[in-house]
């Protein structure tokens, strides 16, 4: 495909006028000499060329999309609408809290929903993405043990965990220390136990985990943690699979965060704005970072004056419109979350069962909103689980999360949310079977796929450390 710069022919796409403005402030050298250089099309050939290109795109719009562990959830179109509002679009930061009391008050509701919802005592809108709300969390954790003079600088973090949860650990300055998992995929408290001391400061922990089962035993690990003097963070990128019939609050730990950009429908992907909201338990409260939303039963305000506070992680409260969205969404869904969660891991069980047959599923047990499959009886064949994935691509599919959580090897992980209907579930099932198939019969097809992508194989790491993303002519 062309590029807008190549397509650019005759045509006067933009007709400026010929009044020349007075330019006398400006020095000639800053002046530009030469042409814009801007392409020239006209409207019908411009929006061709974007429509081809937004067809190139996918998007849960335009297929399954079971990407595991990052909840591609449907996004209503109404939170759009709403986000949208003159009121919500045009206002400034830095208007004073009198004149904006609309929006203040729509967050302050979303951190008492919030509070609901995680079973938390306080919230903080401020981080912008899950990994961000980590940082945040660990950033009070570590306050919270200055604050008592005590130097602990262990992070358990078990081996199934997701990479932000080290990675973030790590920037606060703490070691990190591995706990094993079973061979039920559950973290084992035999190891948890030896590795447990007085330098342990916190255990970050995701549940259900990333192999999409449940902890069965998380009210002893928590235990175990307080009677240690150490503190629980909880990871809730997995919320959706427990939104309503239990909390991190009841399972025991002190800080979670969430991530509105999976669980609250917001819109994500391509690096677009998120939020991850951090709750904590009532102890952590004075280390929160600024401004908190308060209401004295007049008047919304943002609080800036909290003792203890890590300060600012975020310039002014974080992502509004994303804000405002997933407030929309937990409006329009009310008692209903409950029932999203239900059909999701209704969903999740579903397909695994149907495919369990065809792929190996080294975790045999019922599981939550998502399970992980291994292409090692593929790989045998000598078809790999990116490969698999790439074939997937001809279905109108996009590919399950692969080869994470690291502690699977080949693994697939597949989550395919509420929003799915049994008939498209069906869908998926039987391209998955079909996949397996050719990998007896035909396996050069799967090895040579995708097959009718614009783009057909990348060469993945080159495109992610030397994007080039320029035109030049
Ligand atoms: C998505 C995810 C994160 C990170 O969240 P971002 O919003 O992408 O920064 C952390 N942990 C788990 C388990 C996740 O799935």
């Amino acid at each position: 495909m062309k590029t807008i710069f190549e397509k650019s022919n005759n045509a006067e796409g933009i007709s400026l006028t010929d009044e020349v403005e007075n330019l006398d402030f400006l020095k000639n050298a800053d002046l530009r000499q030469g042409k814009v250089g801007l392409p020239q099309l006209g409207e019908l050939e411009v929006m061709r060329h974007y429509k081809e290109l937004s067809d190139r795109n996918f998007c849960i719009e335009k297929g399954f999309y079971p990407l595991g562990s990052c909840t591609m959830k449907y996004n209503p179109k109404v939170n759009e609408l709403l986000a949208s509002l003159e009121g919500f679009t045009s206002i400034h930061p830095n208007t004073p809290d009198e004149y904006c009391q609309g929006s203040l008050k729509l967050m302050y509701n979303l951190q008492e929903e919030l509070k609901v919802i995680t079973g938390m005592d306080a919230i903080t809108l401020q981080p912008a993405a899950g990994a961000h709300g980590e940082l945040t969390g660990m950033m009070i954790i570590k306050k919270y043990f200055e604050s008592i003079s005590d130097k602990r600088k262990k992070v358990l973090i078990p081996d199934s965990a997701h990479g932000t949860n080290p990675a973030s650990a790590h920037m606060c300055g703490f070691d990190i220390i591995p706990v094993k998992s079973n061979d039920k995929g559950q973290v084992d408290i035999d190891n948890l136990k030896s590795l447990l001391n007085k330098d342990v400061a916190a255990i970050m922990m995701t549940n259900p985990n990333t192999l999409g089962l449940f902890e069965e035993n998380v009210l002893e690990i928590s235990k175990l943690m307080h009677e240690n003097g150490s503190l629980l963070y909880y990871d809730g990128a997995n919320f959706n699979a427990i939104m309503g019939y239990t909390n991190p609050k009841l399972m025991g730990f002190d800080v979670v965060h969430i991530n509105l950009h999976k669980t609250f429908a917001t819109p994500h992907g391509g690096g677009g704005p998120g939020a991850g909201p951090v709750g904590v338990v009532e102890k952590l409260k004075e280390f929160l970072p600024v401004p908190i939303i308060e209401f004295d039963g007049e008047i919304y305000r943002r609080n800036y004056d909290l003792k203890n506070s890590i300060g600012s992680v975020k310039a002014f409260f974080g992502n509004f419109g994303v804000l405002v969205r997933a407030y929309a969404y937990i409006l329009m869904m009310g008692k209903n979350l409950k029932e999203a969660t239900e059909n999701a891991v209704l969903n999740a069980n579903y397909i695994k069962e149907k495919l369990k047959n065809y792929y190996d599923l080294p975790y045999d047990f019922p599981c939550m909103h998502e399970f992980v499959l291994t292409g090692e009886r593929q790989k045998e064949k000598g078809v790999s689980t990116l490969n698999i994935a790439k074939r997937l691509m001809d279905g109108n599919t996009h590919p399950p999360t692969v080869y994470f959580p690291l502690i699977v090897h080949e693994a697939i992980m597949i989550e395919p949310t509420e929003s799915e209907t049994k008939e498209k579930l069906d869908e998926f099932i039987d391209t998955m079977i079909n996949i397996a198939k050719e990998v007896e019969s035909d396996p050069e097809k799967v090895t040579s796929a995708p097959h009718s992508t614009p783009v057909r194989r990348v060469d993945e790491t080159l495109a992610a450390r030397h994007p080039d993303l320029t035109y030049k002519e």
